[in-house]
């Protein structure tokens, strides 16, 4: 028995030891793996405990703190009324509200089209009011942090509404509107107070949070090319581009943004999510473009795909996680590997898969309404080791091929690298509103 529980406690320090190392490597913080490895230094544990104690402690301590900041309330327009007929809703105001100040966005997901209205510097006397009926599936208005006030208008399909600002009032035209419609009877709606319909998880989940923040790490760079595809042009280029645009969109739309290069230059793997748990990133979304494998058709594969981390060894994950990982992984031994893997935090790995999820939905959604021939590679799991440490949700994305005679050429298009942005960030959007 003493026996037995010595090997054990041998294999526990064993573990630690490499974990420590792989720490190292991979420029994470080894301070848990240390006092995890003083604690059991000192004192025999019996078996099942020993396992919970390693595993707790090799969770990341990842509970990034939000502040709700102290918003001033003083000058924002205040809403004093709210009403929902002639197919338009109505926001007056106690002053006057600036059009540039409004931002909009859609979004769509199966059987639903979101219209998302974002009002920044005004003030609801309510944390969330939910309207249902009339020709649009629920309207709702709510304080999204404290800057900005969210109207959505969720719809079953999709119209064209109009946004007018005549000084105090807003107006926003709900489907079926139309000019000759006079005084027709007003909508039938039911304002429905968030305490007795959930209150949908994005608002509750980014109340009095300043605004979330995003990382992008666009691959490769500077001696690293990564693929080089059709006529000779590079990944590291294209990849360059699209997060360029990315950031532009999520800016607009208040995100936090930051890039992990933003020019031609070789950033190791490991610096790039150390950057993102430094600057306490919401999400960090690594760019890429897949290539063909030299062997059988180069120039027929195309599509694109969303990976999230997983100690998944599938023959695909494996050769696209082969081409990302790059030389600075490769002293880690298989050991000290593996048993990084085993121990990727569970629940992130489940918040990853569902980012990537509604990423690949949104980013097809979006390129599919201008191209045609877009191919849906699906979600992917699999041992990147760009995404190793990453305290946040992480993906990493293949936009498309670059070895495909069509789309290669299109991850250069801007309109087209546009269109993967807009998708990129509806589906951030499309997450936050789903998780929680
Ligand atoms: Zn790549």
């Amino acid at each position: 028995m003493k026996a037995l529980l010595d090997r054990n406690k041998r294999l526990q320090i064993e573990a630690l030891k490499g974990l420590i190392k792989a720490s190292g490597v991979l420029g994470l913080d080894p301070t848990r793996y240390k006092n995890a490895l003083k604690a059991i230094a000192p004192r025999p544990i019996a078996k099942n405990e020993s396992k919970k104690r390693t595993k707790s402690s090799a969770k990341p301590s990842a509970s990034i703190q939000r502040h709700p900041s102290s918003a001033k309330t003083s000058k924002k327009p205040k809403l004093l009324k709210l009403e929902i007929k002639n197919g338009r809703l109505a926001l007056v105001f106690d002053s006057r509200v600036d059009k540039k100040s409004i931002t909009h966005f859609i979004l769509e997901r199966k059987g639903r089209v979101l219209y998302v209205y974002d009002f920044k510097n005004v003030r609801i006397p309510f944390s969330i009011k939910r309207y249902r009926g009339g020709t649009f599936k629920e309207i709702r208005i709510a304080q999204f942090d404290p800057k900005r006030v969210r109207v959505v208008i969720e719809t079953a399909k999709a119209y064209k509404p109009k946004l007018r600002d005549a000084y105090k009032t807003v107006t926003i035209t709900l489907p079926g509107y139309s000019k000759k419609e006079k005084k027709s009877e007003a909508a039938k709606v039911s304002p429905k107070s968030a305490s007795t319909t959930a209150v949908p998880a994005a608002f509750r989940a980014s109340f009095g949070k300043k605004s979330y923040t995003v990382v992008i790490d666009p691959g490769h760079g500077g001696k690293d090319a990564g693929a080089v595809g059709y006529k000779k042009r590079k990944e590291k280029d294209a990849v360059l581009a699209v997060a360029k645009r990315l950031k532009k969109v999520l800016q607009k739309r208040g995100f936090q943004v930051y890039l992990t290069r933003s020019r031609d230059v070789f950033i190791p793997l490991k610096k790039r999510t150390k950057f993102a748990n430094r600057k306490k990133a919401d999400f960090f979304i690594s760019i890429h473009a897949n290539a063909a494998p030299k062997s059988g058709n180069r120039y027929k594969s195309k599509g694109l795909e969303t990976f999230f981390l997983s100690p998944a060894k599938s023959k695909r994950a494996k050769r696209v996680a082969a081409i990302e990982n790059s030389v600075d992984v490769s002293d880690l031994n298989r050991y000290t590997k593996e048993t990084y893997l085993s121990l990727i935090n569970n629940k992130k790995m489940v918040e990853s898969n569902k980012l990537a999820i509604d990423l690949q939905k949104q980013i097809l959604s979006s390129l599919r309404r201008k191209y045609r021939g877009v191919v849906d590679n699906g979600v992917r799991e699999g041992p990147f080791w760009v995404l190793v440490g990453a305290q946040m949700p992480a993906v990493l994305i293949e936009i498309g091929y670059i070895t495909h005679p069509t789309e290669g050429p299109r991850l250069f298009n801007p309109n087209y690298q546009n269109l993967i942005a807009e998708g990129i960030a509806n589906g951030i959007e499309s997450y936050i509103y789903h998780s929680r």
